[in-house]
């Protein structure tokens, strides 16, 4: 018998905790202090996944812990979310010299983790933070045309917002990306609801209706990974 088959979410976070510390399947090892594999609650309901880590990431082995992680702080506090409700991990577990785009190799690597995080935990929400966590669900998205909007994906709705990061460095992006945040309680409600009363509508992988957007054409939704 598999005992893995036996693992609650919080062994199956734990277990790939500790594969990512003395993972070696791709380059970005060379240059980990500390793997960064995520952290929050096993049972969130809503998934944050961000680029990779940063110095400070690093150093601490937790995500999001400098400048940008401030800024994620205050926007989940004005989202009535609380840091330790939800999960917040990254497409890769080990920091890309120089805070550069993790590469395509690198993402194939680290994606069994990623995967393996996401069916552990089965949010009913996840927010993609920047244009490579986007590109994780969505090939031809644009940020600048569908952040803050929600797409089903396998059962899930798929929310991409801008990088904390980039709101940081573009302070005109700070309000877009607080009313982003701002519609996550109605998304967690919304996934909830037809989580539950319409199965068949939520497992699709289609742009959900934006009665507001003006050019709500479908993505195709593959992943580029
Ligand atoms: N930026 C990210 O994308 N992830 C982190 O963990 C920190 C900064």
């Amino acid at each position: 018998m598999d005992w893995r088959f036996h693992l609650n979410s919080e062994e199956i976070l734990a277990e790939v905790a500790m594969q990512t510390a003395v993972c070696t399947r791709c380059k970005l090892h060379h240059g980990r202090k500390k793997s960064v594999p995520g952290a929050g609650d096993p049972q969130a309901r809503v998934m944050f996944i961000g680029e990779g880590p940063g110095f400070h990431e690093n150093q601490q082995g937790l995500p999001f812990v400098g400048a940008a992680g401030k800024f994620l702080d205050t926007l989940l506090e004005e989202a009535n979310l609380d840091r330790n409700s939800v999960f917040i991990t990254n497409v890769v577990k080990c920091r890309p010299p120089g805070n550069r785009d993790p590469v395509t190799e690198e993402l194939a690597a680290c994606k069994p983790y990623l995967e393996r995080q996401i069916a552990a935990i089965n949010p009913d929400v996840i927010v993609t933070l920047g244009r490579i966590s986007m590109s994780y669900y969505i090939n031809n998205g644009k940020i600048s045309a569908i952040h803050g909007r929600c797409y089903w994906f396998n059962g899930r709705l798929v929310v991409p917002m801008y990088h904390p990061a980039a709101a940081l460095h573009q302070p005109s992006l700070r309000e877009v990306v607080k009313q982003d945040f701002a519609k996550l309680p109605g998304y967690v409600l919304k996934a909830q609801e037809t989580r539950k009363n319409n199965p068949d509508l939520a497992a699709m992988c289609q742009p959900e209706k934006d009665e507001n957007g003006p050019d709500n054409k479908p993505t195709e939704q593959l992943s580029l990974f």
